[in-house]
């Protein structure tokens, strides 16, 4: 037992994860969707996570606090102009939890009812990108399938991902927390399986974006009563994040784009997300391209002969492992760092890609490292 402690911690204390820092292309926007602040179940103040957010690298957060939102003026008084804040809401139904994106105090109150449409219908009549959340977490999972006013489902929710663990995993996870707290919530990272195959069939009827929301809380709770400030915002915001492609427009910088600009390429699937824990995604591309298009996530595409689907991870050290999924079905896995496959008709093009964990007790396991939303080719 001493000696199975010993290993752990000293595994924790040699193992160092690659820094946060990566290459990002042009708009190639990096940051956290589904945060809580003390303003609901979370421990940090929004100048608190705004701070830790800046620590990770991040460009930009989507606070979603338990049905409210941030007053304008909070948002105005702790967003320094050059972060960008999405304010929204984590909106409790009789269905599960769905997240209200780019909702202020003054553009939408839930009021009383707990009718998921009702809710999903009035929150996007005024103007909220509405997403899923953790539709198969362990607790509050999505039940209403039926629904159709969303543009989206979170994939990846670091939240109710953990709990997928065995006992003697978190275990593991503990002891690492208090000498690599990044480690630690990294050997918990699991590939959500039921949320692709949910996430597969919704795409089969129309666009759906997928997303990692964090969930970050920075609060054990016990019965309401909160235990520990744990883990912290800082160790989740450098775990799984959102990279937003903010399309190139003529006359704008897309690397100064704000909030708004943001949430519509979140909403238009124009990301992937990664686990940059793992090593930093910056720069990650998938693309369809003819010799007179091209076409990226989220993006449209008229079928043509000769197309081709090309993927490149960034460079690491260890080599990754490509999937490419049309329809759902994988039509390719190498391990490789680029792929050019020639596409074989119409179809949804997307791809996930994984890397081992690294260190002793994560025992090399395979853990996805990125996914990204589909590329539509249309008939
Ligand atoms: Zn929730
Ligand atoms: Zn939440």
């Amino acid at each position: 037992m001493v000696g199975f402690v010993l290993t752990v911690w000293l595994d924790g204390f040699l193992t160092r994860l690659p820094s946060l820092a990566g290459a990002p292309a042009r708009g190639e926007r990096v940051g956290v969707i589904h945060v809580h602040t003390n303003a609901s179940c979370g421990s940090g103040t929004l100048s608190q996570v705004i701070a830790a957010a800046k620590e990770a690298d991040l460009s930009f957060l989507a606070i979603t606090d338990h049905n409210l939102t941030l007053s304008d003026a909070e948002v105005a008084a702790a967003d320094p102009p050059e972060f960008a804040v999405i304010d929204g809401e984590e909106v409790s139904t009789a269905s599960g939890h769905y997240l209200a994106l780019g909702v202020s105090d003054s553009r939408w109150i839930r009021g009383p009812g707990y009718d998921a449409r009702a809710l999903l219908a009035s929150s996007r009549a005024h103007g909220a990108v509405n997403f899923i959340a953790h539709p198969y977490g362990l607790r509050d999972r999505w039940s209403d399938w039926g629904a159709q006013d969303y543009d989206g489902i979170e994939i990846f929710n670091d939240d109710a991902i953990w709990r997928k663990n065995k006992i003697i995993d978190i275990a593991i996870a503990a002891l690492i927390y208090p000498v690599n707290s990044r480690l630690a919530l990294l050997r918990l990272a699991r590939t959500p399986n039921e949320n692709f195959a949910k996430w597969d069939e919704l795409l089969a009827e129309r666009p759906v974006a997928g997303i990692c929301g964090s969930d970050a809380h920075a609060n054990l709770l016990f019965d309401r009563f909160s235990i520990a400030h744990f883990p912290s915002y800082l160790s989740v915001f450098s775990l799984a994040r959102q990279h937003v492609l903010v399309p190139d427009v003529a006359g704008q910088d897309p690397d100064k784009a704000g909030a708004d600009e943001i949430l519509e390429a979140i909403k238009s699937g124009n990301s992937f997300c990664a686990v940059d824990a793992l090593a930093p995604a910056e720069g990650f591309t998938q693309t369809v391209s003819s010799a007179t298009a091209s076409a990226g996530p989220g993006n449209t595409i008229p079928w043509r002969e000769g197309e081709v689907l090309h993927v490149k991870v960034p460079s690491v050290a260890n080599s990754a492992v490509i999937r490419v999924l049309r329809d759902g079905r994988e039509i390719a896995r190498q391990e490789t760092q680029s792929l050019d496959l020639p596409i074989p008709g119409p179809g949804r093009y997307r791809t996930e890609a994984y890397l081992r964990q690294p260190g002793l007790t994560g025992w090399r396991r395979w853990t996805l490292w990125i996914f990204a939303n589909p590329i539509y080719v249309t008939r």
